[in-house]
């Protein structure tokens, strides 16, 4: 956990912390309790500013993705943004007692820091639940079915979102997200963009997210980013995913 929001910083950084709260609709008491943490489960979308546990070991998704870069990118990578974001928040008067999608809905406001790593620490909490050892299978039923409906097949659907990951030039994510209608959409974001940004060209809650920056697979994969994409969907855990859908429509 991060720490508390001493009273002394709570009252010295003034009306920017002020307006936050505000905007949260948080009170000083709750500021004051210091931060919230992730809850991820199947049903519930609120994400904390604190890295969480990886939800299975580094080895789980061997081979699709290996354990070195798992490591790697789980403890040095998405570790760094965790740590680079309450740094923001802490210096741009952010309550961290709020969920981060929250923040993330108002990001134009804030620095490009806060952005990048605001954005890098959401999208790989969402990523890590995203996936599961030997991946889950999709049941039959209604997201299924949106699935069908959207994309004309699963397979078209699996198609597309790959395609957005591989046409993605440089580093970014490939989503599949709802938007305010509650249909269901793919696209893409550069850097550490997210649909949850109010900057960003596509809007909606992410469902499924797929990092394609480079340190995703680099060592097992160097510049063969389709095979990664091809391979990764062995890995997704549709149960989550789904999850995610039925508290949202
Ligand atoms: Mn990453």
């Amino acid at each position: 956990m991060a720490k508390p929001i001493s009273r002394r910083s709570f009252l010295t950084t003034g009306t920017k912390t002020a307006a936050s709260i505000a905007l949260a609709g948080l009170s000083g008491g709750e500021l004051l309790a210091g931060c919230i943490s992730t809850k991820s489960g199947r049903g519930t979308l609120q994400t904390g500013f604190d890295q969480t546990p990886l939800p299975y070991s580094y080895a789980d998704l061997e081979p699709v993705i290996d354990t070195r870069t798992m490591e790697i990118h789980y403890s040095k990578h998405a570790a760094a943004y965790s740590t680079n974001l309450k740094e923001a928040a802490k210096a741009e008067g952010v309550a961290m007692n709020q969920p981060l999608e929250t923040v993330l809905q108002q990001i134009s406001k804030y620095s490009m820091k806060l952005r990048n790593n605001g954005g890098g620490h959401y999208n790989h909490e969402l990523f890590w639940r995203c996936m599961h050892k030997g991946g889950t299978a999709l049941e039959t039923g209604q997201f299924r079915n949106a699935l069908v409906q959207s994309f004309g097949s699963f397979e078209a659907f699996q198609t597309q979102l790959s395609d957005a990951g591989k046409n993605r030039f440089g580093s970014g994510w490939a989503w599949l997200y709802l938007d305010k209608d509650k249909q269901l959409r793919i696209g893409s974001t550069p850097n550490q963009d997210n649909p949850l940004m109010d900057l960003c060209d596509i809007k909606g809650t992410p469902l499924l997210g797929l990092d394609v920056w480079e340190h995703a697979y680099y060592l097992n994969y160097q510049n063969r980013r389709a095979d990664y994409i091809n391979n990764w969907w062995k890995v997704v855990n549709w149960n989550f995913v789904q999850g995610r859908y039925q508290v949202l429509v």
